[in-house]
């Protein structure tokens, strides 16, 4: 299809949405008495209408039942998270038994470590992209200092123990055949290879198959931080032979701030009692936990990982969610998500293309199978003081240091009108 950047055009794409009416189920925050360009759903992603009344369920049925709630609540507390294995495994590409909602993201990436990352004096790399999440290098840094097994139990140097995979000279992302070339030549010194699935400040999509393919060659295992791509990009864990993977449900899963994670474990791992790990009460065996004896027996599915009884009033606001997501289908999400964000890149080069110098770079990935819904704005010129006005003009974009604005229209409550809208306030703002 030929884009065209006019108010007309965007209309008529939203007219043949067929997902335009999940809008109307979310809160779009206002801003100067109309409803705001919400492009940050990266970052936090919006309130479904239903959240409340989920969540005040559960209030009502704590305050009548009181403890009677694990078991007599309309939502039963005490099995609560297994309703979330059916939707997730959906959204992440599993089997059932391979996913379970617990804790938080970075708790749940040392926790995954704790299993997966077992250095020893030869094998004992971890291998990441270069500009990983922070709170993934400092997972990294300090899981390679915690393993004390060298004589002098001094831990590993992270400097030699973490690698990081640049972009080449000139680039901004990184190139799967260069990750695969690095993964090769550290060889059988590698223990782990943890990459984000989308990198949360170019937007770029790994190649997550490749890279558990390369991993996996070298003896090593693939684990992902699915933090922006959990709920936007296709994936299919399960297939591809991931062995682990964590996310948090807060960004394009809409699950509240500080939202209840997720981890996925391959099966033939999950089954694994033998593997070590911390455990709790929560991932021993359910038809003897309540005996409450000695000895830990894990469960053999992913669950068998949970440590700790479950966040109902977080996990009420990830069910609303997630019921959002079973209802619109994850099929016609990925189709809209690719019109959205093509339409974005249109709409942006076309104002670049009006400009005598060039002010904007898109250093995401212009091939749609190596992005998501983000995009980010390399700014050129004046970038800190556009991004100001932008939020002046009732945008909520989002800024990182030291010039790049990141915006993610999202399949379920962005518009094209958005995206119209949001290039006619850039090509003022730079004009
Ligand atoms: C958002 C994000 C986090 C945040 O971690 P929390 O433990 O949820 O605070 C970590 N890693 C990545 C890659 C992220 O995108």
């Amino acid at each position: 299809m030929n884009f065209q950047n006019t108010l007309e055009f965007a209309k008529q794409l939203d007219k043949k949405d067929e997902l335009k009416h999940f809008r109307e189920m979310f809160y779009i925050p206002m801003m100067f008495g109309k409803e705001c360009i919400y492009f940050t759903g990266n970052s936090l992603g919006l309130q479904p209408k239903r959240t409340q009344d989920y969540v005040v369920d559960e209030l009502e049925d704590w305050a009548s039942l009181g403890v009677e709630g694990h078991l007599h609540a309309r939502n039963p507390w005490l099995p609560y998270h297994e309703v979330f294995p059916r939707q997730l495994s959906k959204i992440v590409g599993c089997k059932e038994n391979e996913v379970v909602v617990m804790n938080s993201l970075t708790v749940n990436l040392h926790l995954l470590l704790v299993t997966f990352y077992r250095p020893s004096k030869e094998r004992y790399k971890i291998i990441c992209e270069a500009k990983a999440f922070p709170s993934d290098q400092y997972a990294f840094e300090t899981q390679a200092r915690y393993h004390a097994c060298l004589p002098d139990r001094q831990g590993f140097d992270p400097d030699e123990a973490v690698i990081e995979v640049n972009p080449r000279e000139g680039e901004h992302t990184v190139r799967t055949e260069d990750i695969i070339a690095v993964i090769k030549q550290h060889g059988d010194s590698v223990a782990v290879v943890l990459f984000g699935g989308v990198n949360y400040y170019t937007g770029q999509l790994f190649d997550l198959n490749a890279i558990t393919e390369a991993a996996h060659s070298v003896g090593a295992y693939a684990g992902f931080d699915l933090a922006h791509a959990a709920g936007n990009v296709e994936l299919r864990l399960h297939d591809w032979n991931v062995d682990f993977a964590c996310w948090c449900s807060y960004k394009y899963l809409n699950s509240g701030p500080g939202g209840v994670g997720g981890i996925y474990i391959h099966e033939k791992h999950a089954a694994n009692a033998e593997l070590p790990r911390f455990a709790g009460w929560w991932g021993y065996t359910k038809a003897t936990r309540f005996k409450m004896e000695k000895g830990f027996e894990a469960m053999p599915t992913a669950e068998g990982w949970q440590l700790s009884n479950a966040p109902i009033l977080a996990m009420a606001a990830h069910k609303a969610a997630l019921d959002v997501f079973d209802e619109a289908g994850m099929d016609e999400l990925h189709k809209k998500r690719k019109w959205l964000s093509g339409y974005l890149h249109f709409v942006l080069n076309d104002i670049n293309s009006s400009q005598n110098e060039k002010l904007i770079e898109i250093i995401t990935p212009a091939n749609e199978n190596e992005r998501g819904c983000q995009v980010s704005m390399l700014m050129l010129k004046n970038g800190k003081d556009i991004f100001t006005e932008l939020t002046a003009r009732g945008v909520i974009a989002d800024w990182r240091e030291p010039n790049v604005i990141r915006v993610a229209p999202v399949p379920l409550y962005n518009s094209f009108e958005d995206i119209y809208r949001f290039g006619c306030i850039v090509n003022e703002l730079i004009s």
